[in-house]
């Protein structure tokens, strides 16, 4: 594709003032056809956007000194159920299946309630990314600043996000890049040619096939004429154009898109209950520590191995994971403790069990000897 006004740079990729390689992805010339700007207006050759259209990875920073962790929480336990608490987790629990018959919960005799509290580790990881794409937009009076100060590289363009620890998107209009074209859609006119009449701001008459006359006489559609105004363009034949929004100039410039996003991992340790993974990555637990910063560091010599086994995994992952293609700006690792008990009772000389886990007390209870009364009813 041959566009006038785009070329390359003139000896190859230039690094930028980071050192680092301009970011691959389409070539400027090939995204930008229909821009038909005098040569010297466009940003064509700016170092560090010869290739536009990529992502481009952030420069590396040197890193903070590491802060050693917080002190280590000082109540860990948390009160053991209750036989009333128990038995009304259950109930709950029954009443809300379809048709499970409520006596086994009420009548049970509880022999043993044993604590098997386990532990969740949480590591978010905060990441800013970001790509540029050649970009236009109708003309509204916008200075075309291009060339009166150079360009800004894309990681010195100045943002924050809204929120810490929250997905955002925002997209930015790099300072000098900015300039103002003719709209080739309109030929600067500002209208086109509307399409649903071809301009002629009537359409055929459709009851009457554009004859005006009907088997009974007259066409009463289209006065006999044979012919509509165009309702499309109001019967003038001609529509604002929608490239430059009626203003016959663009304003073509470098966009800046960001991306914040929170990369969220957890890791439960598997508990003694026999739950599985998902039950307890769906309750809540309570709050044993939590720290945010830039990078945090694994949680050595926690009372559970498995907790710092975890930590340092999943702090090692998400640095291989994320510090490549975006900007790690802050990790915030947690530690909950979840409350798990097992409950054994009896019921009509049987023995039985359930589980009740999480903050919300949900339970789990697969032995459950009455799960369909009203089927052995029928
Ligand atoms: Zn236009
Ligand atoms: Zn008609
Ligand atoms: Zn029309």
């Amino acid at each position: 594709m041959n566009t006038p006004g785009l070329h390359p740079p003139p000896s190859g990729p230039t690094p930028n003032a980071f050192g680092i390689q301009p970011a691959y992805g389409a070539p400027v010339a090939a995204m930008s056809p229909l821009l038909h700007a005098p040569a010297l207006n466009m940003p064509g050759s700016l170092p560090g956007y010869e290739s536009i259209g990529g992502y481009v990875p952030p420069p590396i920073l040197p890193q903070p000194a590491p802060a050693p962790p917080g002190p280590a929480p000082e109540n860990w336990s948390i009160p053991s159920l209750t036989e009333e608490e128990a038995r009304a987790a259950l109930e709950n629990f029954v009443s809300a299946q379809c048709c499970y018959g409520s006596d086994p919960a009420k009548e049970g005799v509880i022999t043993n309630m044993e604590p098997c509290n386990t532990f969740r580790y949480r590591l978010e990881t905060f990441t800013e990314s970001r790509s540029s794409e050649q970009a236009r937009k109708p003309h509204e009076g916008e200075v075309a600043d291009f060339y009166t100060q150079p360009a800004p590289q894309l990681w010195e363009v100045q943002t924050t996000p809204t929120k810490l620890f929250t997905d955002e998107k925002k997209e930015i209009r790099v300072p000098f890049t900015s300039t103002v074209q003719d709209c080739s859609d309109c030929r600067t006119k500002g209208k086109v040619s509307c399409q649903k009449c071809d301009g002629k701001g009537y359409r055929a008459c459709s009851p009457c096939d554009g004859s005006g006359r009907r088997d009974d006489g007259d066409c009463p559609d289209c006065s006999a004429s044979g012919k509509n105004r165009c309702g499309s363009c109001s019967g003038t034949g001609q529509r604002k154009c929608e490239a430059c929004d009626g203003r016959g100039r663009l304003l073509s410039y470098i966009k800046l898109k960001v991306e914040w996003a929170n990369h969220v991992d957890n890791h439960v340790v598997q508990d003694r209950s026999g739950l599985k993974p998902d039950d307890l990555q769906s309750v809540s637990g309570k709050e044993l520590f939590k720290n945010s910063m830039y990078m945090v560091y694994p949680l050595l010599g926690f009372p559970d191995p498995a907790i710092s086994e975890a930590s340092e995994r999943l702090i090692r992952e998400h640095q291989s994971k994320f510090a490549q293609n975006s900007r790690i700006l802050q990790q915030r690792q947690t530690v909950e403790l979840i409350p798990v008990t097992k409950v054994s009772y009896q019921w009509k000389g049987n023995a039985y069990s359930f589980t009740i886990y999480g903050s919300e007390r949900k339970v789990r209870a697969d032995d459950y000897p009455e799960t369909c009364v009203c089927c052995v009813i029928l």
